[in-house]
């Protein structure tokens, strides 16, 4: 097989991460060298290929709205947060558990921010990861149920390694809205991880479900293997408007001190 024809098979075989360094590497290759430390080399090149493609679909996939990892996350902003217990939910050890998180707090505090920092971490592991805000999870679920694809979607968020579910009780839920979000949660309990992301405290959650019920029944599945991360704090968004001129409030004007009960 002459020089070209080899290429050409390796992109045919969709080895491009080995053809790519095809010529660099039998440049490099002394003649006294062993042949297997090329054939290692080359196979180093399309494994390390194979991976980087895999993990950007996977980040595709997942539908997060930004890239931002928990180290790009300021702590010292942010007293009210233990960065120790963060960084132990890094390690993804709560997945393995099939354990819940729960990130409290008013807006800007950086919830989603450490959210998307944890499902990043997971992507990294292989994970299948899936991020949704509240709001279009519920119209998803509504529009499958009358569509006839409820199950099929429901045995989509059952096969996630961990779903994100952002801004849960931004807008009420009504009472089919509530019922499809326990069934979502029940399916899950205990088989696989959700983190979910709220501006409302656990006693405001039942103004949001419209029934008491329906809403205790979602909380105590959600919280009864889960870390609840309570933040409480200033708002990251108005600091960089500040720094930028944007607007005149003082950041200290902010609620502060809101208790987000457990
Ligand atoms: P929330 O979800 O609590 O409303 P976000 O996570 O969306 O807040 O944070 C708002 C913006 O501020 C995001 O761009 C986020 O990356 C950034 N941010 C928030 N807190 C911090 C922090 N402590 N360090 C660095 N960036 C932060
Ligand atoms: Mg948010």
């Amino acid at each position: 097989m002459g020089y070209e024809n080899i290429h050409e098979t390796m992109k045919d075989l969709n080895l491009e991460g080995m053809e790519s360094v095809l010529d660099a590497e039998m440049q490099r290759w002394e003649k006294d060298e062993d042949v297997l430390g090329l054939i290692e080399r080359l196979l180093k090149a399309q494994k390390q290929a194979n991976d980087e493609k895999k993990y950007n679909s996977r980040l595709k996939y997942s539908g997060l709205p930004f890239s931002k990892k928990i180290e790009d996350f300021d702590f010292t902003f942010q007293p009210s947060i233990d960065k120790k217990q963060i960084k132990e939910l890094e390690t993804l050890r709560f997945m393995y558990e099939k354990e819940n998180i729960i990130f409290l707090g008013p807006p800007g505090v950086g919830k989603t921010h450490l959210a998307v920092g944890i499902g990043m971490k997971a992507i990294e592991e292989g994970k299948k990861v899936y991020f949704i805000n509240s709001i279009k999870l519920i119209e998803k679920m509504k529009q499958a149920f009358s569509s006839m694809t409820y199950e099929r979607l429901l045995r989509f968020y059952k096969s996630l390694d961990l779903l994100i579910i952002d801004e849960l009780g931004y807008l009420p839920l009504d009472i089919q809205g509530a019922k499809l979000l326990f069934e979502l949660v029940e399916s899950k309990y205990e088989h696989s991880s959700i983190i979910v992301t709220s501006n409302r405290s656990f006693n405001e959650w039942n103004k949001i479900f419209t029934d008491e019920v329906i809403a205790s029944a979602v909380l105590d599945r959600l919280v009864h293997h889960s870390t609840i991360i309570n933040i409480r704090g200033k708002s990251y968004r108005l600091k960089e408007k500040q720094k930028t001129g944007l607007i005149g409030v003082k950041i200290s004007e902010e609620k502060e001190g809101v208790v987000y009960d457990k």
